[in-house]
């Protein structure tokens, strides 16, 4: 058996027609589908109880308030009952044509199939750019290429597990599966249009989401000011040979050399401790995350 986790917020105009549609390609398999209610305004959760009533396959959670399309999935997958979780989206952009496809693949024996997107539909150059932009920073300061990547993906059982044991309160869920690790394949779908109205993400949802993705993912930026003090530093000492080369040949004016000596020593010294402490930030929030320092796939 395999579970479909499908996260909806504010969906109750196409949730209904999307899910049966999603149905129709399941129906030959012995599956379950966790639908999550994300703390919806409308009647999502009607939609949902109705499915529920009509359909013994589907489940349903409710959230308390909107946490957000990441803890949606956290919490549909901690449900997840069967040997695999496919993720999808509830507007029909994951084209479920493609889940007999990831059914195939994992059954070849991988662990993670993703779906990656082929050509990115239709967006507009806005949405392109920020894409670009987001991925690009991740890319830089985490080393994940999640570019064209999407939550459209089967995990096995044994990364369902894996995933469910992380305890971090902040999540990016992409990316605690590329963490995880596991034997991966990726299959190429082309995104379709939209059903339903506009896209529930915002630019404020969509940079903190970026925001998460590269502070939990990467501490680089906490080394940035060992970096900026190591710079500064070499400035300090060119300039530094420099003042004092001015006072002995006598062409500085009185008492400015120790200011400029003084501010470049400080400023050198300032720069290197919040440096240090950066550095224990880090550890220590590398620590609280509290992730195992190792997965074991397999064991004989
Ligand atoms: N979603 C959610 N919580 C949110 C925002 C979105 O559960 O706060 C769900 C939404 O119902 C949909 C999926 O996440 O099933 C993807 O959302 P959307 O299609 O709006 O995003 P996009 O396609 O632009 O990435
Ligand atoms: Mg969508």
């Amino acid at each position: 058996m395999f579970s479909l986790v499908i996260p909806a917020f504010n969906e109750e105009k196409c949730l209904y027609e999307n899910i049966n549609e999603i149905v129709k390609y399941v129906q030959k398999y012995d599956y379950e589908m966790i639908l999550i209610d994300d703390g919806s305004k409308d009647n999502t959760w009607g939609v949902i109880q109705k499915l529920h009533s009509e359909n013994s396959h589907i489940r349903g959670i409710r959230f308390s308030r909107n946490f957000g399309k990441e803890y949606a999935l956290c919490a549909g997958v901690a449900e997840v009952q069967g040997d695999a979780a496919i993720i999808m989206d509830s507007d029909l952009q994951h084209p479920p044509e493609y889940i007999d496809a990831m059914i195939e693949k994992w059954s070849e024996g991988y662990k993670v199939v993703e779906c990656v997107k082929e050509q990115r539909g239709k967006e507009t150059l806005k949405n392109r750019i920020s894409a670009n932009a987001f991925y690009g920073l991740l890319y830089k300061f985490t080393g994940y290429n999640l570019k064209n990547g999407c939550d459209f993906k089967l995990l096995d059982r044994q990364v369902v597990d894996e995933i469910n044991q992380l305890k971090e309160s902040q999540v990016f869920f992409r990316g605690l599966v590329e963490w995880v690790g596991f034997k991966k394949c990726q299959i190429f779908y082309t995104m379709k249009e939209r059903q339903g109205d506009t896209s529930k993400f915002n630019v404020k949802s969509l940079s903190k989401l970026a925001l998460t993705a590269i502070t939990s993912f990467s501490s680089s930026l906490l080394y940035l000011t060992i970096f900026l003090a190591i710079l500064f530093f070499v400035i300090a000492i060119i300039l530094g040979i420099q003042t004092l080369v001015n006072k002995i040949s006598g062409n500085a004016l009185t008492g400015f050399t120790t200011v400029i000596l003084l501010q470049l020593i400080i400023g050198a010294c300032v720069l290197g401790c919040l440096g240090i402490i950066g550095v224990y930030i880090s550890k220590i929030y590398d620590e609280v995350k509290q992730r195992p320092r190792y997965i074991i796939s397999e064991k004989i």
